[in-house]
């Protein structure tokens, strides 16, 4: 089964936001082999029980009047660049979200959410290129030196400190921040 086509976060798969699971969905109460296991914000806790056709056509957010990235943090509150409030509803609603050590923030560029490329360490940073490492350095503030060259040795996928990169959805250059547990 193809999975809905999200244009905020390409591949949902690839960045563990969305897996393989024979869980039933809490909103079609369907076990459609995939499941969301990112934030949902909702009166209710919901934990890996929501599959991605109900978050890409906007079902699961309405039942369960839920958000899956805070609506806040698209832009990081005010810190990049403001988006139509249609690409908010978008992301926040129709998007599956990301899990970070802190609230998470989704970088804006060109008037739009980018889209979500993943957690990165050091290493995916490095494969990533020039450009993502000197997008992560901008976020901390850091000027070349020890303190930076530290900080991006010690960048980890899966353990704090972590980057979160994302690429323009207009323009293409990468972007993104960067926080710790
Ligand atoms: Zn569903
Ligand atoms: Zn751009």
């Amino acid at each position: 089964m193809t999975l809905p086509r999200f244009t905020y976060h390409p591949d949902p798969l690839a960045t563990g936001s969305v897996i393989a699971a024979t869980t039933v969905c809490v909103s079609c109460h369907q076990a459609r082999g995939y499941v969301y296991t990112g934030p949902v914000y909702a009166e209710e806790e919901y934990d890996a029980e929501i599959c991605p056709w109900c978050i890409a056509d906007g079902s699961a957010s309405a039942r369960l009047d839920a958000t899956f990235t805070d609506e806040d943090g698209i832009g990081g509150g005010g810190e990049w660049d403001a988006v139509p409030p249609a690409v908010i509803d978008e992301v926040s609603r129709r998007t599956p979200g990301f899990n970070g050590w802190q609230q998470e923030q989704w970088w804006t560029h060109c008037g739009d959410a980018a889209q979500f490329l993943g957690r990165a360490g050091h290493a995916e940073l490095s494969a990533a290129g020039a450009q993502a490492i000197a997008a992560i350095q901008d976020s901390t503030g850091l000027d070349d030196g020890p303190a930076w060259d530290h900080f991006l040795g010690a960048l980890r996928k899966d353990r704090s400190p972590t980057a979160y990169l994302f690429r323009c959805t207009q323009c293409g250059q990468l972007g993104g921040y960067q926080d710790a547990d």
